[in-house]
Parts: C-alpha cells; sequence; structure tokens
C-alpha cells in the first residue's frame, strides 16, 4: 500500500482551513487537518514544497517510521508549522490505515472506553444578563459543561465576548469575521486591563452558580493574560463556585509559573492549546502542576504523538481536555474524538461546533447526543471532504487580534 499522491488543500468556508488528502496506490484516501490560524500559507508550503515529495511511493503502512522520518530528519524540530505539518500526514495515515482495517480509528486505537465523550460549549455575553441568556441556550442545546466568558466593565471588546454578542453564544473567540476591510490587511487591535477583568470575575461565577446551582461544570479560560500572581489570586477568588477548571491562566511558554499558581489554589488548572509536543509538559506533568492537557492532534504532530502525551499524562493522573475550537477543522475535531474515546484519562472535549458553511465542505459523521460527542463507526476518521465545494471558498488573509494594554504596551491575546 504505497503513497500515489499527497495533495495540500486550502479553502476558507467561514474560515480558512488547510487539510492533507493521501492517497494510496489502491484508492484508499486519508484526510488530516493543517490549519494553522493566521499562518495558514506557511503551513500549506510546507507540505507542498518540502514533505509531499517525500511521501510518494512511502509505504502508507508505517505510520511511527513517516512520523519519526519527517520529525527528526528535518534536523530543525518542533513549532507550530513544522507540527501541524507532520500532525496532517499522521493523521491522513491513520485514517487510512483504519479504512484499510474496515473500522473506526477509535477501534484501532483500542476500542472504547466510555460511551461518549463529554463536552463543553462556549457561553458568553457583553454583560451578565446576556451571558446568563447565553448559557440558557447552551443547556437547551444539549450541552452538560459550558465555558463562562463574559465583557469587562470599562472594556469594548474582549476574549470570548463578540461584539455584537447575542444568546447564542458559540464561534465569538477566534473569529473569522475579523478580515480587514482596508488594503493592507492586519490584524485588529484590542484594549485590555487585567486588574478589571480581575474584580469583575467572581462576581460573574458568583450569579452564574445563583442561577444554576452547583451542578453544572464551569470552566473559564485565562487566555494567557496574567502574571503568575495574579493568576494565583484570581484561582483563589473562584475556589468558592468549584470551577472544572481555569485555563490558560499565564503565558503557555513558563511551564514554572504554574508551579507558583498551583502553591496558591486548589481551582483546576489547564493549558496546553499553543503547545506542539510532549517537551512542552514535561515540568508540568512530572511535577503534577496542571489537571487537563490542552493541546490540540491538529497541533501536536498527529494522533500518534498525541497518544503518547495522553499516555505520559495518564501516569500523573492527569486527564484530556483537547482543544476543540472552529479553527481546528472537521478533520482535526473528529482525529481528536476518536482519541477522546479510546483513552482511560479522558476528561472533557472542547466542541464549539463549525459554520454551516465549514459542514459543507467537510462532510462529518460524528453527532452530538445529551451533552456527549460520538465519533461515527464509519471506518477512518469518519469524514469527507468536498472538492467542488471546496472551490467556491477561496483563501481570505485573516488574522486572530492583537492585544495592547491601555498604555499601548503590546499583550498577550
Ligand atoms: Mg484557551
Amino acid at each position: 500500500m504505497k503513497i500515489r499522491s499527497a495533495e495540500t488543500l486550502v479553502t476558507s468556508p467561514g474560515r480558512n482551513f488547510v487539510t492533507l488528502r493521501i492517497t494510496t496506490d489502491d484508492g484508499i484516501t486519508g484526510l488530516g487537518d493543517a490549519t494553522l490560524n493566521g499562518r495558514e500559507l506557511a503551513v500549506a508550503s510546507y507540505l507542498r514544497d518540502h514533505v509531499v515529495p517525500l511521501l510518494i511511493d512511502r509505504d502508507a503502512a508505517r505510520i511511527e517510521d513517516t512520523w519519526q522520518y519527517l520529525y527528526r530528519g528535518a534536523y530543525w524540530r518542533r513549532g507550530p508549522v513544522t507540527m501541524a505539518a507532520i500532525a496532517a500526514v499522521d493523521t491522513a495515515l491513520w485514517d487510512i490505515k483504519a479504512k484499510a482495517a474496515g473500522m473506526p480509528l477509535y477501534q484501532l486505537l483500542g476500542g472504547a472506553s466510555r460511551t461518549g465523550a463529554l463536552a463543553y460549549g462556549h457561553a458568553s455575553g457583553r454583560d451578565v444578563p446576556e451571558l446568563l441568556d447565553s448559557v440558557r441556550a447552551h443547556l437547551a442545546k444539549g450541552y452538560r459543561a459550558i465555558r463562562i466568558q463574559t465583557g469587562i466593565p470599562g472594556l469594548d471588546s474582549v476574549y470570548g465576548v463578540a461584539a455584537s454578542s447575542a444568546a447564542g453564544g458559540e464561534r465569538y473567540d477566534y473569529e473569522p469575521a475579523r478580515r480587514s476591510t482596508t488594503a493592507v490587511n492586519r490584524p485588529v487591535e484590542e484594549v485590555w486591563d487585567t486588574r478589571a477583568y480581575l474584580r469583575h470575575l467572581p462576581n460573574v461565577f458568583e450569579a452564574v452558580r445563583a442561577e444554576f446551582g452547583p451542578e453544572l461544570p464551569l470552566l473559564h479560560d485565562g487566555h494567557h493574560r496574567m502574571t503568575p500572581i495574579q493568576a494565583a489570586k484570581l484561582g483563589k477568588a473562584l475556589e468558592p463556585y468549584d470551577l472544572f477548571w481555569l485555563e490558560d491562566a499565564t503565558p503557555g511558554e513558563d511551564q514554572a509559573a504554574l508551579r507558583l499558581i498551583r502553591q496558591h489554589t486548589t481551582t483546576p488548572l489547564a493549558i496546553g492549546e499553543v503547545f506542539n509536543s510532549v517537551y512542552d509538559y514535561t515540568t508540568l506533568l512530572g511535577e503534577r502542576l496542571i489537571d487537563y492537557v490542552r493541546s490540540a492532534v491538529t497541533h501536536t504532530g498527529g494522533v500518534t504523538p498525541m497518544r503518547k502525551l495522553l499516555d505520559f499524562a495518564a501516569v500523573y493522573g492527569i486527564r484530556s481536555g483537547l482543544h476543540g475550537p472552529t479553527d481546528i477543522s472537521p478533520v482535526g475535531m473528529a482525529a481528536a474524538l476518536h482519541l477522546d474515546m479510546a483513552v482511560h484519562n479522558f476528561g472533557i472535549q472542547e466542541y464549539m461546533q463549525h459554520a454551516a458553511q465549514t459542514l459543507e465542505v467537510f462532510r462529518t459523521s460524528y453527532t452530538f447526543t445529551d451533552g456527549l460527542l460520538h465519533p461515527s463507526d464509519t471506518p477512518g476518521i469518519g469524514v469527507t471532504y468536498d472538492d467542488d465545494v471546496a472551490a467556491t471558498f477561496p483563501y481570505e488573509p485573516a488574522y486572530l487580534p492583537v492585544n495592547r494594554l491601555k498604555d499601548g504596551t503590546v499583550h498577550d491575546w
């Protein structure tokens, strides 16, 4: 079963996606997600110019060997562009292997450890009443766990909350609509005030718990914006509200920051969506400084290294909470779901739900019922790609926002 062709596919059905499609000499195709929000074409070039020529005539069954060949063989290791490209190859080869076996991928990974994967959605509002409406809307959609983000008094726009926020709640962060209308495309800029945020957030959780009671699992994302001592203070302040997790409290590069937060609070911690290697986690896992691994299959080199990372986390009793915003394509989402089903140390899966346009290009077979996601039993990962529809959505330059403090200093977004 040799690789006959590998195509790098770029489309923008609501937002940009990069997909690798590998076809074998016996006609089996596999898909892998290579989307890196705001830097999509760098990964497309990495694949098209440097990886695809190496894949032709390779044995499609040799997934581990191909992964090591691309990782070690490039000499330059890690980094989001490289690891997204390798992830696409790895995921596509797992899709092919599972199709060849006539099984859904989770069966090859050891079979189901649960009946479905608990998913959380994103509730948000410019103020508390609007947020409470958004939580109600998510409960009505069947969500059994909900992330809470809200506007901050005095700030015009806040991560996770759209300026035109309405009760629906999803698709607010990593917004595809943030496209410049100027001749030169640049990211929009937002203004941030951490002290105003720290003052406001406990009141928000007080209101949500008062309205919805103690049972509903609630999550919150700090989006890498706090210093360690600020995050420690927030974790302590939120303890009465029993969070499922506090995510991305401090900038992701600094593993030791989590040590300081951990010393001060029992609020569970999650981090890792901007990581791309197991080496980003060695301190965090070995010292049990976090409770959930937030990486994405798409940005961590694929199914192969993600399985190893989650098994490493399991040694320390740390669970999964894989990244699942809408800039992970349905292919990357489906790959995550197969891992969610198979690993013992599953925790929760982020699930924002893709736009209808996106799902016209990527035909999915996974389902969401009673708060749980289910990968289908379709052989492979269960996603197909419609070239004709994709061709109607050409690439459009788009960037994530940039954040500044009130005095103009660039801050983490
Ligand atoms: Mg996050």
